[in-house]
């Protein structure tokens, strides 16, 4: 053996070991025996002997603990605890609420695949399924947006009785206080079955459903509380709101300057302890019709009546409409969306302390409690909203680029509009998947903070992309409103889901890596605790643990990185078939993000938290980890149907792309030229060899959206279809099946006119001449007919008398005008 020959197997065995990620006395123990038979091998010559020395000088180190923590460990944590982030208490407890799932996994670079795909899928039990084809169909079927939206701006009152009576505003309740006690999964159903048909009413049905009152009850009220809220908040006898947003604190609600003061004060005619407080807060869903109002204020006890805290903190209570000093009643305007949202202002109401949601004992920790609650319900209103918004359109859409007819043919068969609808198509599929995947981790009790902010964002800005593409599809039918018009609607309320719930540039740019990375990384958290300790001795020891764990992770990363890169993942075991290359793309990307993601908090510290823009980026690229894996979930939970592949290799490829690109932009962007030079050929050593999705699956995707395929009912499974004779979808689903079979006939008769045989100016007379001159059978005529008659309903635009429109009547408009001028 040659000493180069030996120095590659000593490079070899220590690759292996941090590939694997062995503990150090592994390494210890490996690296010793091999030495050992490199001497045997070669004798004692002076490069053996250098290498022992240099060997042992490291490993005792390294072993010999009192050493390793004053000569390295102590350094570390001079320059840690120097560097390390503000946190505020709010700031902590809203990184800290939540639980961790699968993006933990992907974020620490080394994924466990058979784990995912043995999660669990999403389904609805029988009861659930039940209600679905229940009450949920016949609200479906009720809903008429366009009365809903433009003649009343609200929902008409035997829906409100009907959502109450069939407890649709208590499904997150459990059935003993009167709920429906159904899973994340089937709210969600819920929500994106009644989305497709009307934004207004499914916002309506959410918000008693998610962060709010009933909620906060489940979690954190008193006995007292659950048994008097809960079965009236079930039964719709109280309709809940909860007020966070004030004029001042929007993104930053923590800021508020809404405020309670502990004092005594007289109650129902006795004088108790209670709270004087002060409130202005808007964009409140629901407020305008509220009973109860959930309100979230900061808490002062100046005269330490509670304790010796004065500042005590944000706190939430629950609120009667009528108390004295309410106001509340007006409304806002969301784009067109008329669901009831408004401000609310109190002045000096004074509440009873049994009033703070759980008690006195909650008082000051509102704000952990909201954290808590949005960490797995940001995943559920928002997202279903858009997944219900993109099943009709993907469904809509494809057929009208069947029916629609320009230039003689269909518009889906030109490439310009196949490139969009195929958008449509893998967008509504990533975020069902998406969706699906993450209730379905909702249902085994997590509350996973960082996912639920990931698909939170992806899938609103998916459904953005995919509303904004079926708009451009349908022209000018999608322009003008109207009953007929099944988009603009949507299209005008798409801004909402991204603003809610943590507005989509905040979420991105702060919540989805800045949480993910003190709660996914295996040693960040942690490290930032220890340093933190008082005890001197107990900080040193904890510290160092955590340090040496996290370099070996760190070494490992490098390794796994270039040696992913190098061999294109082939090495990785995964599961087999049609998709394994993405699974392995994935693992690769994932190790490559665990290594950077490191390397970004050594070189900026403390300091990368205003970083946004790296910070936002490896945010995409944790995300785009994450919808891969929801895709490749979804594929498989939903039985490997091959027809599907376009759908998944396009959503995989798009994402795998995005995700190189971010790499891509973080190393032209990273602060330090240096890192990024070494870093560029660890992550990408053969270059960046990922396009986009070929202009293939274009085409394919869209003939899967342009019939009635199986794929296309898949899909869409989830949204209204049914014929109601008010349901625009079930119109279009008629005028392309009667299309496709007039396909043939017609093309029969463009032949005929070609050569002659055929004569008449329009379509129609054409036809009529073809079965006069028997070209065409009685029947086949009528196909034709049909087909038309169905395709001219579905392109049909309303419009109104010069009137209609108008909100005032010419006479009152005249009225405050004049009324202005004599002013
Ligand atoms: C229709 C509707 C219904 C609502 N329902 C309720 C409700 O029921 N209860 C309730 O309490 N609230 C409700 N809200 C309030 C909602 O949660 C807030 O609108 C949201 O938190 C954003 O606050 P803002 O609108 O004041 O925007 P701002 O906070 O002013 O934000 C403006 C922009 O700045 C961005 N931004 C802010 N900080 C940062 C940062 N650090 N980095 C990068 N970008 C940043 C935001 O992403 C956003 O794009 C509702 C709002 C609407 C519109």
């Amino acid at each position: 053996m040659t000493a180069l020959t030996a120095s590659l197997l000593f490079i070899l065995a220590a690759g292996i070991l941090a590939y694997h990620r062995a503990k150090l006395i592994i390494w210890t123990i490996a690296l010793t025996l091999l030495l050992i038979i490199i001497t045997r091998m070669h004798g004692l010559t002076a490069g053996v002997i250098i290498s022992w020395i240099l060997f042992a000088s490291v490993t005792l180190i390294l072993n010999y603990l009192p050493w390793r923590r004053r000569l390295i460990t102590s350094h570390i944590l001079k320059i840690f605890r120097s560097d390390m982030p503000m946190m505020s208490k709010t700031e902590r407890e809203a990184i800290s609420a939540g639980t961790v799932t699968w993006e933990g996994d992907l974020f620490r670079g080394n994924p466990d695949w058979k784990k995912m795909m043995n999660l669990p899928a999403a389904k609805l039990t029988e009861e659930e399924l039940a209600f679905m084809d229940g009450p949920v169909e016949t609200l479906c079927g009720m809903i008429n947006d366009w009365d809903i939206t433009h003649n009343r701006a609200d929902l008409p009152p035997e829906m409100w009785a009907f959502l109450k009576e069939q407890g649709f505003f208590g499904l997150i309740i459990p059935k003993r206080y009167g709920g429906k006690e159904f899973s994340a999964y089937a709210h969600s159903q819920v929500i994106t079955k009644i989305s497709g048909r009307s934004i207004t009413v499914s916002s309506t049905v959410a918000v008693p459903n998610s962060l709010g009152p009933a909620e906060l009850l489940l979690e954190y009220g008193t006995e007292e509380q659950k048994n008097y809220y809960l079965p009236r908040l079930a039964s719709g006898e109280e309709v809940p709101c909860f007020a966070l947003t004030s004029p001042d604190a929007g993104s930053d609600a923590s800021s508020m300057t809404d405020y309670g003061i502990v004092c005594w004060g007289e109650y129902q005619g006795a004088k108790i302890l209670g709270i004087r407080l002060n409130w202005n807060k808007r964009y409140i869903t629901l407020a305008p019709i509220a009973t109860v109002i959930g309100l979230a204020f900061k808490l002062y006890d100046p005269d330490h009546l509670l304790g010796d805290k004065t500042d005590v903190g944000i706190t939430c209570s629950l609120i009667p409409r009528n108390t004295a000093g309410v106001k509340i009643g007006r409304r806002h305007f969301p784009l067109n969306t008329p669901f009831q949202n408004g401000p609310t202002q109190g002045k000096d109401v004074f509440i009873p302390l049994d009033w703070i949601i759980g008690g006195k004992e909650q008082a000051g920790n509102g704000w952990r409690m909201l954290m808590e609650s949005l960490a797995g319900g940001r995943a559920i209103t928002l997202p279903s909203t858009a997944v219900g918004g993109t099943k009709v359109l993907a469904y809509a859409t494809g057929a009208y680029a069947r029916i629609r007819r320009q230039f003689h043919v269909p518009i889906g068969n030109f490439e310009g509009i196949e490139e969009p609808l195929a958008r449509i198509g893998t967008f509504t599929y990533i975020c069902d998947a998406a969706r699906s995947f993450v209730t379905s981790s909702i249902n085994l009790g997590e509350k996973p903070a960082v996912a639920s902010g990931i698909v939170k964002y992806h899938v609103t800005e998916l459904g953005r992309i995919v509303t904004r593409d079926a708009m451009d599809i349908h022209g000018g039918k999608a322009i003008c409103l109207g009953p007929n018009n099944y988009l603009g609607r949507g299209y005008e309320s798409t801004p909402i889901g991204i603003t809610v719930e943590g507005a989509n540039i905040l979420t991105r740019n702060l919540i989805i890596f800045g949480q993910g990375a003190m709660r996914c990384h295996p040693y960040i958290f942690n490290e930032l605790k220890a340093a933190q300790l008082s005890n001197e001795k107990e900080r040193m020891i904890k510290f160092d643990q955590l340090i040496f764990k996290h370099f070996g992770y760190g070494i490992s990363n490098i390794v796994r990185t270039f040696t992913l890169g190098l061999t294109g993942a082939r090495i990785v075991l995964v599961p087999r078939g049609k998709t394994s290359r993405y699974f392995q793309y994935a693992s690769r990307f994932s190790a490559a993000f665990a290594l950077l993601s490191d390397a970004a908090m050594i070189v900026m510290g403390g300091s990368l938290k205003r970083k946004e823009s790296i910070s936002a980026r490896l945010g995409d690229i944790l995300s785009y980890l994450y919808l891969v894996s929801a895709v490749l979930k979804h594929y498989h939970d939903q039985g490997r149907n091959v027809d599907d592949l376009p759908l998944v290799r396009y959503s995989c490829e798009h994402c795998f792309f995005e995700i190189q690109q971010r790499f891509d932009e973080i190393l032209r962007n990273f602060p330090s030229r240096i890192a990024a030079f070494i870093l560029r050929p660890i992550i990408f050593p053969l270059g960046m060899r990922f396009a986009r999705p070929k202009d293939r699956y274009n085409r394919k995707i869209s003939q899967l959206l342009t019939s009635p395929t199986s794929t296309r009912q898949r899909l869409c499974t989830g949204a209204y279809l049914s014929d109601n004779g008010n349901n625009p979808l079930a119109d279009i689903q008629d005028a392309l099946v009667k299309s496709i079979m007039a396909e043939p006939i017609e093309k029969m008769i463009r032949t005929a006119t070609q050569d002659g045989d055929v004569a008449g100016y329009t379509p129609q007379e054409k036809l009529q001449h073809a079965v006069e001159t028997k070209l065409i059978t009685v029947d086949q005529y009528d196909i034709c007919m049909q087909a038309d008659a169905a395709r001219r309903k579905v392109i049909a635009v309303d419009d109104f008398a010069p009137d209609e429109l108008a909100r005032l009547s010419t006479g009152e408009i005249n009225k405050n005008h004049y009324a202005q001028q004599s002013e």
